[in-house]
């Protein structure tokens, strides 16, 4: 997550414009004498005006931790009254200033109408340490803990998930939001046979045309013109680095293994992908070759070199009935028939609705459960074991170490640290 942002210093009343919004909108709720405010900024002023410092151990007990980052840590919770279980997601103030803080929350709470987004509580608190939300628990872990490493998974159950997201990522999208942090660890599980999914981790989302300045590192999700250490100028935040990473995430999941290291011309695997884009005929890499003819049209417009070729990220709704493996466990697309793609549009009045159902919240954990917000249904109660790490070894395979880098320089990657200009 990115916690760079310059210095904000702003009065908890006074929220930045965290998001750029568009100019000249008038929003139809009482807030509008303000002018050009967004639905966005809406709730980051809200979550502003009502952050209470609580003691977590009065309203919550805690189970287990479920993640830990950089930033922070995920805890499994059950909430004291209510008995529901919960996550909450501790950003630490040391290194999260309150704007990345409200940007994140309210980001979070903007898109969880949508089925395949983490479903929020609308609950958020500081402690002395900590800036805290609640979200719906997602009790078989993530992604990343079900890939099986140098093996994949089976077809069937990738292209279950694979549909979700697509979902997910479409409506984020539609939103003119882009995630910037597509990969495995980042999609929450409810069952271990993908049968149901959720995108999260909107930490890093921004408006797309948002003007970012990328500092340092790259990870195999990177599309290439961010990869691009030559480049000095600042980025505009796209669509199309979103499409590059489900490209490569859809790779790992085929097969357990990344498609390269980074996508720079010193990498091997990379350049002669490079080599086959550009031919666009001739020796499939070894590594692409267990894929189907439909699978690598499909690989090819979501990983175009050009970020203005690339494919929109529905174009896989294209490719999801054709077989993608060759010695695959199913030719065509099984296991999505309960879905449909999304009509991902949503009015402004839906968007009055959710800002209203917020403003009727008090953003206590004490009240809040009660009153029917977000979240509707009840999680199981089983506890997945749940992984925080991730990495790529020198073969780029799957390999488990541990997230906060403590385990003897193994990690070969870093996550992209970017200031918001
Ligand atoms: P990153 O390492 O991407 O910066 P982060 O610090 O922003 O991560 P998250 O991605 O939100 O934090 O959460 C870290 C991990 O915690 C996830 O990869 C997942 O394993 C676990 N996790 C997060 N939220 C939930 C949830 N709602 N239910 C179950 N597990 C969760
Ligand atoms: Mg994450």
């Amino acid at each position: 997550m990115a916690n760079l942002d310059p210095p904000s210093g702003q009065p908890v009343d006074c929220p930045p414009q965290l998001l750029a919004p568009p100019s000249g909108r008038m929003s139809s709720s009482p807030l509008a004498s303000r002018p050009s405010v967004d639905i966005l900024e809406e709730l980051q002023l809200i979550a502003a005006q009502n952050l209470e410092k609580l003691e977590i151990n009065k309203y919550y007990d805690i189970i287990q931790e479920l993640g830990k980052g950089t930033y922070g840590k995920v805890d499994l919770v059950v909430h004291k009254i209510r008995g529901t279980k919960m996550a909450l997601k501790f950003l630490r103030k040391k290194t999260t200033k309150l704007r990345s803080f409200l940007r994140e929350y309210s980001v979070s709470l903007y898109l969880s109408p949508c089925p395949f987004i983490i479903n929020m509580y609308g609950i958020a608190f500081e402690t002395d340490e900590y800036y805290i939300f609640a979200q719906e628990y997602a009790p078989a872990g993530d992604l990343f803990d079900i890939i099986p490493p140098q093996v994949g998974l089976p077809e069937t159950v990738a292209k279950r998930c694979v549909h979700q997201v697509t979902i997910a990522l479409d409506y984020l999208h539609c939103k003119k939001l882009v995630h910037r942090d597509i990969k495995p660890e980042n999609v929450l599980l409810f069952d271990r046979e993908c049968r149901k999914v959720k995108l999260s981790d909107f930490g890093m989302t921004r408006r797309a045309g948002s003007p970012v300045k990328r500092v340092s590192g790259t990870i195999p999700y990177t599309a290439p013109e961010l990869c691009d250490n030559s480049r000095r100028e600042g980025f505009s935040v796209d669509y199309s680095t979103d499409v590059w990473a489900f490209g490569v995430l859809l790779f790992c999941m085929l097969t357990g293994n990344f498609p390269w290291e980074k996508a720079l011309p010193s990498d091997g695997f990379y350049d002669e992908f490079v080599r086959w884009q550009r031919r666009r005929a001739g020796a499939v890499p070894s590594q692409w070759r267990r894929f189907s003819d439909e699978a690598l049209r499909m690989f090819r417009k979501l990983l175009s070199l050009e970020p203005l070729r690339r494919c929109a990220v529905k174009e896989v709704f294209a490719h999801l009935g054709h077989g993608w493996m060759l010695d695959g466990d199913s030719a065509s697309g099984s296991g999505q028939a309960e879905l449909s793609p999304a009509s991902s549009s949503s009015s402004s009045c839906e968007e009055d609705v959710l800002v209203d159902r917020m403003k009727q919240q008090t953003l206590s954990p004490v009240c809040n459960v009660a009153q029917g917000g977000v979240v509707m249904e009840t999680v199981p109660s089983h506890f997945a074991s749940v992984s925080t790490s991730s990495s790529v070894s020198s073969t780029n395979s799957y390999e488990r170490v541990s997230r906060d880098n403590s385990s003897g320089g193994r990690i070969l990657v870093t996550t992209p640290i970017e200031i918001c200009v």
